[in-house]
């Protein structure tokens, strides 16, 4: 017996994560990959020069602990939000982790765990209910219209009546691609005797205001969660961010791991945030990219879902699994999200968007 030989069903696992399946995409080695919803733009020479010698200069400071509170990097992300949402905001406003799933995770630590629970709008991101299991927080699923739009009175009606420590609004939604109107959040806002954590990761690609608007109408409610792994093209770099109140910075700092960002990531955010204005460049360029393919698609036959992000949800397909392997095998990879009839793509660069779009003339439908 050798320790290759012992399998998981002998280990004294969790009865309540027996027969999950680890969250993932398949990562395959194809000529044209759209199906993680990264940016499909490689950062710019001056800033991988820029981070190259931010991190030259902190791996000389290595044999110490990284800033366990982050402080410069969480000024550095306030003073983005400021500008871009502009909303006024500090770094006792901004928490950082690597990516924004473990600014949930950090949340559901914290706000979740058993005997507590957490609601969503499906089909939405994943990971909300996957991260809920992780910290033993009970996942309520809550419906959303047809069209994949949320009913925000029934939804608000739903929260009331449910009373769920924390709900999750995401804005856009992944995987429907919608926003989701200030106005139409409030309603939730207001409803909701917990916390709302409104996942704005995709908030770069969308022409709705930030919800970090309602910051101060909403200080005791309110989490605004953003990730640099999107529109910022740094989903390699794990940096995730949240805006909140500062008791909320307080909270998560009970649960986090000590010096749980490394220097190495620190320096490498803080180096790619000052070149933010270029590498958001690429957003409008995106954004007209995903109208295009939208409207290519509806013009091939398929019912693309209105976006507001960089990906595009469409139909229909009679077996959506077998149109994604057909995509794969003529070299296009892009997502089976689970939604019958539909598959989800990744607005590329304007030639694997052509790729993809001939792909579309020959899969099966
Ligand atoms: N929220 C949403 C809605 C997402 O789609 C993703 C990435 N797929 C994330 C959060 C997490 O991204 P990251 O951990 O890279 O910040």
């Amino acid at each position: 017996m050798t320790a290759d030989d012992v399998t998981l069903d002998e280990l004294p696992l969790r009865e309540d994560l027996r027969g999950r399946t680890p969250y993932g995409a398949p990562q395959l080695d194809v000529a044209v990959r759209l199906n993680t919803n990264e940016n499909p733009y490689p950062p710019p020479p001056e800033l991988v020069a820029d981070v190259t010698e931010s991190v030259r200069a902190a791996a000389a400071e290595l044999h110490r602990y990284p800033d366990r509170d982050a402080v410069a990097l969480r000024q550095d992300l306030a003073a983005y939000l400021s500008v871009s949402t502009r909303v006024p905001l500090t770094e006792r406003n901004v928490w950082a982790a690597n990516g924004s799933n473990e600014i949930l995770q950090q949340i559901l630590q914290a706000f979740g765990g058993p005997g507590r629970s957490a609601l969503g709008f499906e089909p939405s991101y994943s990971m909300h209910p996957i991260i809920a299991a992780g910290t033993r927080t009970d996942w309520i699923p809550a419906p959303r219209r047809p069209d994949f739009t949320l009913d925000t009175a029934k939804a608000a009606e739903l929260v009331a009546e449910r009373a769920p420590d924390v709900v999750f609004l995401t804005s856009p939604n992944n995987p429907t691609g919608g926003s989701i109107p200030l106005e139409d959040l409030e309603a939730v806002l207001r409803a909701a005797p917990g916390l709302v954590v409104v996942d704005e990761a995709y908030a770069e690609f969308s022409s709705q205001p930030s919800a970090a608007n309602l910051l101060d109408a909403y200080p005791a409610t309110l989490i605004v969660s953003r990730t640099m792994s999107k529109a910022f093209a740094f989903a390699g770099g794990r940096l995730g961010y949240l805006a909140a109140a500062p008791a909320v910075v307080d909270a998560l700092q009970l649960v986090r791991l000590p010096y749980h960002l490394s220097t190495l990531t620190q320096a490498a955010a803080r180096a790619a945030l000052q070149h933010a204005e270029q590498t958001l460049a690429s957003v409008a360029r995106l954004a007209a990219e995903r109208d295009r393919v939208a409207e290519a698609l509806q013009g091939l036959g398929f019912s693309p879902v209105p976006s507001d992000a960089n990906f595009i949800l469409f139909g229909r397909f009679a077996d959506a699994q077998a149109s994604w392997r057909s995509y794969a095998d003529h070299g296009v990879l892009i997502r089976d999200v689970g939604i019958v009839g539909h598959l989800r793509v990744t607005v590329g660069t304007p030639e694997e968007n052509d790729a993809f779009l001939e792909a579309s003339k020959e899969v099966p439908r």
